[in-house]
């Protein structure tokens, strides 16, 4: 009985965030804060709400531990990308319940697993739990576009109220099947993001004389080429060895594993393939603002990734290298993210034991999120233990993952309830530990 009272306040919860319009730009994530404190304070919980500015509130939400064991942080955002409702069969704010799915932006990623945590916490706390540890939930504005104002700048501000040894918030956990065995994946680590900026030099000039000139665009060209076709030699890290060795039961030479996998499934070769090796991605080039003036100038902008534990550095050789004797200008715009959590600890016993229960003979398997998550302010000055993982066992992984920032998205019923079954077995596993 209690289950079943746990899914019917998921979906309502659920459906009350997806209503609150938090598209970020500009995000509004006060309005998800201020509904999700009656919520929680109704359970008995202590809430606070830190805001850099009025209409842009994170929460957090706490249910004080004995102090004698580590805290564990349900980590989410509140913030979702944009809706073309003109793309939608649903209105995407409705949150409308049809058949076992619940439709609109966000029910993915992530108020989904918002709502899970927070009922999570929330029945926990009501049931009388008192874990050796804190148990934290946190509910992000910002995680979109990342300008500051949200998990970034509360650990920046008031790390205390963030601090947790654990922390388990969004990446993956969708349920695959490669070959004959069941996998959910479990995401341990993220790549950094290191994009860059080439500046190529020319002479200007009328366009109907490009002798006279010295076309910057045309000289950039070149370089564009050369690193769209760049493949650099493939290496494992720690967890992508894992993830092999999981998969096949044993470790090939790194240049056979891609075929490898690809004989097991298609999916596991998906998977692994961005892991090994970094990526360029020129995206964006800029030069001449006037039709018929040579440009003196051309920048171009590379998405480029690194693996976890990778030397910045040493990718910047990699690229001179690879444009070698043409002339350009290099500069690092950004890194942010490449952080890494191990594997062997209690968070991914719990994982697995939740597994067990639910889908027996299922395994956690090792996991890198190619992109970027807020676990990644948590894992670098608290050293927390942080993993991707809310589990997806009834939408079909392809589906779920073409859903996510797109048209049309929903998530099952059934899972979440079972993500909000999952996260009360890891608050109760972890807060059973003693520090
Ligand atoms: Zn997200």
């Amino acid at each position: 009985m209690a289950v079943a009272s746990l899914r019917g306040e998921a979906v309502e919860l659920l459906q009350g965030l997806i209503r609150l319009d938090t598209v970020n730009p500009p995000g509004n994530e006060t309005l998800a804060a201020d509904y999700l404190r009656s919520y929680l304070e109704e359970a008995g919980l202590q809430v606070e709400l830190y805001a850099r500015v009025p209409e842009r509130a994170n929460l957090v939400a706490r249910l004080r531990g004995c102090g004698t064991g580590p805290r564990l942080a349900l980590l989410s955002h509140t913030d979702t990308v944009l809706a073309d409702p003109g793309e939608w069969q649903l209105d995407p704010w409705s949150g409308e319940v049809r058949g076992d799915e619940l439709w609109g932006r966000g029910a993915l990623d992530m108020k989904g697993q918002v709502a899970a945590s927070a009922v999570a916490i929330a029945s926990l706390a009501r049931e009388g739990f008192r874990p050796n540890g804190d148990l934290i939930f946190v509910a992000a504005a910002d995680e979109e576009v990342g300008a500051g104002f949200g998990l970034s700048w509360v650990c920046d501000t008031h790390p205390e109220a963030v601090r947790a040894e654990y922390a388990l918030n969004e990446g993956a956990g969708e349920r695959v099947v490669l070959g004959e065995r069941v996998f959910y994946p479990c995401a341990l680590a993220e790549k950094m993001s290191r994009p860059f900026r080439l500046r190529v030099h020319g002479r200007s000039g009328h366009a109907s004389m490009p002798a006279i000139a010295d076309n910057a665009l045309v000289k950039a060209a070149p370089l564009i080429q050369r690193l769209g076709e760049y493949r650099p030699r493939r290496r494992y890290v720690a967890e992508t060895e894992a993830f092999t060795r999981a998969v096949l039961g044993e470790l090939p030479p790194v240049d056979e594993v891609l075929e490898r996998l690809e004989a097991v499934s298609p999916l596991a070769r998906e998977l692994l393939e961005p892991l090994l090796a970094p990526t360029f991605s020129p995206t964006m080039a800029t030069a001449s603002r006037k039709r018929n003036v040579i440009p003196a100038l051309c920048e171009v902008v590379v998405d480029c990734r690194i693996l976890p534990g990778e030397d910045g550095e040493a990718v910047d050789r990699l690229v001179h290298e690879v444009l070698g004797e043409l002339e350009y200008g290099h500069e690092v715009i950004d890194a942010q993210g490449g952080t890494r959590s191990p594997g062997d600890t209690p968070l991914w016993d719990a994982v697995a034991s939740f597994l067990a229960e639910v889908d027996p003979g299922a395994e956690p398997l090792p996991y890198v999120v190619p992109g970027f998550t807020d676990s990644h302010w948590l894992r670098g000055p608290f050293g927390t233990v942080a993993y991707g993982f809310f589990p997806i066992k009834t939408m079909d992984a392809e589906l779920q993952a073409r859903l996510i920032h797109s048209a049309d998205e929903r998530i099952h019923l059934d899972d979440l309830e079972l993500g909000t079954e999952f996260l009360r077995h890891a608050a109760r596993a972890i807060g059973a530990l003693d520090a």
